[in-house]
């Protein structure tokens, strides 16, 4: 194994995914939605499939899908993007995130991004060489200091990236953080790669604004999103990346290396979900805001306070209310106390920080039968 990839600990949502396939635990970990994504875009991507789209797709992605996205862009945001040379199609928004970092950050460079953050940025970062920095988004309420970001700011600082909504502390970045960001961002001429993967996914009395939209950001802002989040097809891996011609064309540059082209039967099916079942994505935060209610209400009762996330699937605790000082060793524990999986934090923070020691993350994009049965789980297990 190379240095590169022995120096980053492996994803800890495989692990813990295992873990509750081999001991039967009902997995709150890995986000991934248990209910299948509309039929009518699975069976776009059957016709797709029976049609003759096998063959290699164009590098960018294909013609009609770019189309979607652009158009996707502005009927949600007012955001215009040309569809030829400002969208690139990723096999999902991991390969954007990664082909933003090869393609943008060289040896050296600092990454400043909000902590705890989801854990390919701190890989792809180091894959690229360059130095991550986290601004912490702080216990208990997750929004943003943004004194601290502006003092991460160094003369090596190449790019912030930022993730609204937020995964895994669920906070939302309302407009005033929003425009902090974009202040420390054109102050000091920084690019924002934004991680906005959970754009649908947004609970009563919150909105996502997409931080393109800010005076100053459309011409420093590369956009990230995929398809899993938005239509439960966390399978499909088909993402995208929009922005200035430029960043695009770094984002594509990377991934040409990578993976050179994306799946092209997925891709038609795609871009039929973005024109044609506008209104799921709504219909399903709806969903899951029921189901996050009863999450938290059932942690709460349990002695597990969690603030109610604003958007994701996600909600975070804090474990030393049971007594408990380490995450990981909690996590680890749980399948067998109680039969449930979790995901510690502690990973999806800068070496050294002990910030996210004592909280865990529970996945609610699950049935509600199945959410049910894990706190019936927990609480028996106390
Ligand atoms: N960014 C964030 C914040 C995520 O939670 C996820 C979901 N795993 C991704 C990116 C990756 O998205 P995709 O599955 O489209 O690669
Ligand atoms: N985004 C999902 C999560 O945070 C899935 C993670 C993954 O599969 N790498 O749980």
């Amino acid at each position: 194994t190379s240095a590169r990839v022995a120096g980053i600990p492996p994803t800890v949502f495989s692990r813990m995914s295992a873990l509750a396939a081999s001991t039967g635990a009902v997995n709150l970990g890995q986000g991934f939605p248990d209910t299948e994504g509309p039929s009518t875009i699975v069976e776009q991507a059957v016709e797709a499939l029976r049609s003759g789209h096998n063959q290699y797709a164009p590098g960018l992605g294909t013609a009609d899908l770019r189309r979607a996205i652009a158009d996707h862009q502005w009927a949600q945001y007012g955001i215009t993007v040309d569809p030829e040379t400002e969208v690139v199609v990723t096999t999902g928004a991991t390969e954007a995130i990664a082909g933003a970092l090869l393609g943008l950050v060289d040896p050296g460079d600092e990454v400043i991004a909000l902590e705890p953050f989801y854990d390919s940025y701190a890989a792809m970062t180091a894959f690229a060489g360059g130095v991550l920095r986290g601004v912490t988004l702080r216990a208990p309420d997750f929004r943003l200091d943004a004194d601290a970001l502006r003092a991460a700011v160094t003369k090596r600082t190449k790019l912030l990236l930022i993730n609204t909504p937020h995964n895994p502390t669920g906070t939302v970045l309302d407009r005033e953080e929003l425009e902090a960001i974009a202040r420390v961002a054109v102050d000091n001429d920084l690019i924002v790669v934004t991680d906005e993967v959970y754009e649908h996914l947004v609970y009563s009395g919150h909105e996502h604004v997409p931080l393109a939209t800010l005076p100053g950001m459309a011409e420093r802002t590369l956009t990230l999103s995929s398809v899993g989040k938005s239509f439960s097809l966390t399978g499909w891996k088909v993402g995208w990346a929009t922005g200035p011609a430029e960043l695009v064309a770094a984002v594509l540059g990377a991934k040409q290396w990578l993976s050179f082209t994306s799946g092209s039967p997925l891709q038609p099916a795609v871009a039929w979900a973005l024109a044609h079942e506008q209104a799921w994505p709504a219909s399903l935060a709806r969903d899951l805001e029921a189901r996050r209610d009863l999450l938290c209400d059932g942690l709460d009762a349990l002695g597990l306070p969690a603030r109610r996330p604003e958007g994701t699937y996600f909600a975070v605790t804090d474990i030393s209310a049971l007594g408990w000082r380490d995450g990981l060793e909690f996590c680890l524990a749980l399948p067998e106390r109680a039969g449930v999986v979790a995901i510690p934090l502690q990973g999806f923070y800068a070496d050294g920080s002990r910030d996210g020691e004592q909280l865990v993350r529970w996945a609610f994009c699950k049935e509600t039968a199945v959410l049910e049965e894990g706190l019936r789980r927990l609480g028996a297990a106390e």
